[in-house]
């Protein structure tokens, strides 16, 4: 690199980190304002800084169980003796990506990191693999995802696979066995590490059908002989032969309950057993993918099994915290599958409890809330054994009516005050019952907010 290459990086580098560290001073959080600077300033800035890392670049992306996966894996891969860099949740657009990469270098540009490890919007997944050429890709799955962004799903499909086209020499695409779009994928990767379950479970028969239970390839109905959820299981084409792919990694148990399970691995390395602390079917595709990602990295088993021990949920995924003696769990809502698994999840805890709902419609909730109306209500909400549920958010009125044509007696819905955090105030000062706290996107930043005000999470960048 010329010096004057160098320099122009430096300064791209330096005055994005002034500008970020000036925003945070005036209260703002922003995390893609430094990133939009230090492109302004070198628009090949990420490229660069990618290249830095000794350990290179892995990128997870999917509709559900980013942040949760990356939180995982990071944990293994830092058990495993390398330091990672990631970015916050939310900020998994290029501008996020760039701004993560640039807060990791000392003042010679040498990253802190040996490997970033970054969860990845879809529809950035192109730009990203254009840009990072990344050692690994990770796919989660793919779900209906606020339709008013990205349209059908098929091209949701399509950005990831553009993304992956762009693996560098030697790299390894991580796909989940059990979905059938994503196992599809392996077309676009020449090294491929699969993973899926394998253990007799039972299928909710009441579960909506899932989103993408079609062949990729055909088009016709696949069958299952074994589903998790939605359209998560083992399939297989009757017209084309398409089949679901057998893993490398796969969970061949579940023993335990709640968020104190262990899970047992068949992996290459050998069986493997790593504790999950975490509740919901869906966090099992989180563990063995987090798991599947740390041993196709390098890390030894059993750092990966350490590094999930000391994992802990990400901020807003299940992760409780205690307010005035009340245990207060956030669970991120924002698609139909995830919200049912989250309500799966709170049905399976036999006490009494209280549910607040918070809804809000900004651009990063997604504007429409027609989606309330696949979340699966009926099936689950008198399961869950909610003394009371509360709806907040600038929709609460919508969930309030949902809730209603699913049968919830009128009497236990309260329509608390519209801003999330302030209902989180009234429920708390009304019982001393478990809550689960239920926020789309904005309203988990809100509530983040208020809890950070009150002193109950430190102020922290996620992640
Ligand atoms: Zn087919």
């Amino acid at each position: 690199m010329t010096a004057l290459r160098w320099l122009q990086m430096f300064l791209a580098v330096m005055l994005s980190r002034l500008v970020g560290w000036l925003s945070r001073l005036a209260g703002h959080g922003g995390s893609s304002l430094p990133g939009l600077i230090a492109r302004r300033l070198d628009p090949d800035v990420l490229t660069r800084l990618g290249a830095r890392l000794s350990g290179g670049v892995a990128l997870i992306t999917g509709t559900n169980g980013k942040t949760t996966t990356a939180a995982l894996a990071a944990a293994a891969l830092e058990e495993g003796g390398v330091r990672v860099v990631r970015n916050p949740s939310g900020a998994n657009l290029i501008l996020g990506l760039t701004t993560a990469l640039a807060g990791d270098v000392d003042c010679l540009l040498r990253p802190k990191s040996g490997l970033a490890l970054l969860e990845t919007d879809e529809a950035t997944m192109p730009r990203a693999g254009e840009e990072l050429a990344p050692r690994l890709v990770a796919v989660t799955n793919f779900f209906r995802d606020q339709l008013d962004r990205y349209g059908e799903l098929s091209t949701t499909v399509d950005l990831v696979s553009r993304g992956l086209e762009r693996l560098r020499p030697g790299g390894r695409a991580v796909l989940n066995a059990d979905d059938p779009q994503a196992a599809a994928l392996a077309a676009k990767a020449p090294d491929v590490w699969f993973y899926g379950l394998d253990y007799g479970h039972e299928v909710d028969t009441d579960e909506p059908p899932g989103d993408a239970r079609f062949c990729p390839r055909c088009r016709q109905e696949l069958r299952y002989t074994q589903r998790y959820y939605a359209h998560l299981g083992h399939y297989r084409c009757p017209a084309c032969g398409f089949q679901r792919p057998d893993p490398r990694v796969r969970v061949e148990a579940v023993t335990g309950s709640g968020d104190q399970r262990e899970l047992q691995l068949a992996t290459p390395a050998g069986p493997l057993a790593v504790p999950l602390q975490l509740p919901g079917t869906y966090n099992v595709y989180n563990a063995v993918l987090a798991v599947t990602i740390a041993l196709a990295l390098g890390t030894a088993p059993e750092a990966v099994a350490a590094g999930l021990a000391r994992g802990r949920a990400a901020f807003g995924r299940m992760e409780a915290v205690v307010w005035r003696g009340r245990e207060i769990r956030l669970a991120l809502v924002k698609n139909p599958t995830g919200f049912n698994q989250v309500l799966r999840t709170l049905a399976e805890d036999a006490r009494a409890k209280d549910v607040l709902v918070a809804i809000n419609d900004r651009y990063a909730d997604g504007r429409d809330v027609s989606w309330l109306w696949d979340v699966d209500f009926e099936g689950v909400a008198a399961r869950i054994g909610a003394e009371s549920w509360w709806v907040s958010g600038t929709r609460a009125l919508d969930m309030a009516i949902r809730l209603k044509y699913a049968g919830v007696a009128s009497d236990r819905i309260t329509v608390g005050d519209g801003d999330p955090g302030a209902c989180l105030e009234q429920v708390v000062e009304q019982t001393e019952r478990p809550l689960y706290v239920l926020p789309t996107y904005t309203a988990m930043l809100e509530l983040r907010e208020r809890l950070t005000q009150r002193g109950v999470v430190r102020h922290f960048r996620e992640g």
